[in-house]
């Protein structure tokens, strides 16, 4: 809260201010505005990462398993990257079955796909984003495959770690912070499930998540 509170009234009020100087025609001032307003936002979500990140790292991450409409869920999360699936020129494609709610932590799988999503965005052009999920009464699996850059065998175990990248030449290029996979990995782990990758340089990346569905009659016996 002593992070976010202040940034998210920074982010709020360069909004507001962005919003009357459009009306009145200050074009110099909107322009500097965005930048303010786009700058803390990232910030914003720098800091709930590391924030995210240290909850992990401390154990200190409570989980709330519940009712998850993967439909809904997928439609909200294709609303949210549709703008930078584009900007590259990318396609996404969802496919997958689920014939009622799988039962797991909405906000971490929420927070899992979105970046995985984002990286498979960041990371290819004019390609193909895809997700792929099924869904057993024990597991809920997802895969999130894209047509990219790829990343070397060497990286591939490193690229879970915290503050790493798989190049630093490379991904200067393409900016990150390295958190987003760390956190992934925290998150799967903390729902005892796992997250695994599988690719080759030039030939995109298939990152593949899997979870226990807690509906399952032996974990609700447990
Ligand atoms: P960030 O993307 O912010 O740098 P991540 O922890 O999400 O941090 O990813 C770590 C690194 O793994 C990235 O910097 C990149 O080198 C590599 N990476 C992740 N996803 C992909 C992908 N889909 N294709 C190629 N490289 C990837």
């Amino acid at each position: 809260h002593e992070l976010r509170t202040p940034l998210a009234t920074i982010v709020g009020y360069s909004e507001m201010l962005q919003e009357a100087a459009q009306v009145e025609n200050r074009t110099e001032d909107e322009a500097d505005l965005r930048r303010i307003q786009g700058a803390g936002a990232h910030l914003l979500g720098l800091i709930n990462q590391v924030l995210d990140l240290a909850n992990v790292e401390s154990g200190d991450l409570d989980v709330h398993i519940g009712e998850v409409y993967l439909g809904r869920m997928l439609a909200d999360l294709r609303a949210i990257c549709e703008p930078l699936i584009a900007q590259h020129g990318n396609q996404l494609e969802m496919q997958g079955e689920a014939s009622g709610p799988v039962y797991t932590d909405e906000m971490k799988l929420r927070q899992i796909l979105l970046n995985l999503l984002s990286n498979a965005a960041k990371f290819t052009r004019q390609g193909t984003v895809s997700l792929h999920y099924r869904v057993t009464s024990d597991w809920l699996e997802i895969e999130v495959r894209d047509t990219g850059i790829g990343i070397a065998p060497e990286a591939q175990s490193r690229i879970f770690e915290a503050f790493t990248q798989a190049d630093s030449r490379l991904t200067r290029a393409y900016g990150g912070t390295g958190l987003g996979l760390a956190i992934c990995r925290g998150f799967c782990e903390r729902l005892d499930g796992q997250i695994s990758v599988d690719s080759a340089p030039g030939k995109g990346a298939t990152f593949r998540v899997r979870l226990p569905n807690e509906r399952s009659d032996a974990r609700l016996l447990a």
